[in-house]
């Protein structure tokens, strides 16, 4: 998957975890200034194993490691990766590092699922386990990181995804009404979309 689709896949599984978060007690102001930068960190951080990726060209130096280190889609993919956030969250126990380990491995954990709908998946993806291969859709149904169907995904699916959860989500806390205002404006940015795909 593209580096703009994992973003866009991790901003639409922030914004979706952000009623859960408040149930949990976390503060708005710590979710979205804090916890939703890490998500999204955390959604482009396992192609630090590709020194060509986005986030690899920002970091030269630790992809280069990386990529030394380990093959691309390799152990940075792998379902460990995450878990390792999530123990180190669970060790230190403490009120700010364990929600910022927790949002890390969430948006890592959603990069995968990003590139398990792709046509190679994830080899290896339980390793130490087992070797199978992880994909998430039939044959046909899967698509070639950077296809025209990764974009036609991207502004069809994604992009009105987070807008409406965003709308949703965010305006309940104010509104539990859906105003027409939102509804137009849901309008304007369907129409734009369908005029950049045209
Ligand atoms: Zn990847």
């Amino acid at each position: 998957m593209l580096a703009k689709s994992h973003i866009s896949l991790g901003l639409l599984g922030g914004i979706v975890a952000y009623p859960l978060a408040q149930k949990l007690g976390v503060a708005k102001e710590f979710y979205l200034t804090l916890l939703l930068p890490l998500i999204l960190l955390g959604s482009l951080l396992p192609d630090i194993d590709e020194p060509k990726s986005f986030i690899g060209r920002k970091f030269p130096a630790i992809s280069r490691i990386f990529s030394i280190s380990f093959s691309h889609r390799g152990f940075t993919h792998f379902l460990i990766f995450p878990l390792i956030f999530v123990a180190l969250g669970a060790i230190f126990a403490h009120d700010i590092i364990t929600p910022c380990l927790f949002a890390l491995a969430y948006g890592i954990f959603l990069h995968q699922v990003g590139d398990m709908l792709t046509i190679s998946g994830i080899p290896h993806y339980f390793f130490p386990l087992f070797r199978k291969k992880a994909v998430l859709l039939p044959q046909m149904l899967r698509f070639r990181t950077g296809s025209v169907a990764e974009k036609l995904i991207l502004i069809f699916i994604l992009t009105p995804l987070i807008a409406l959860s965003a709308i949703y989500i965010f305006d309940a806390e104010s509104s539990q009404i859906l105003n027409m205002q939102k509804l137009k404006e849901i309008d304007r940015i369907l129409k734009a979309l369908g005029e950049i795909a045209l």
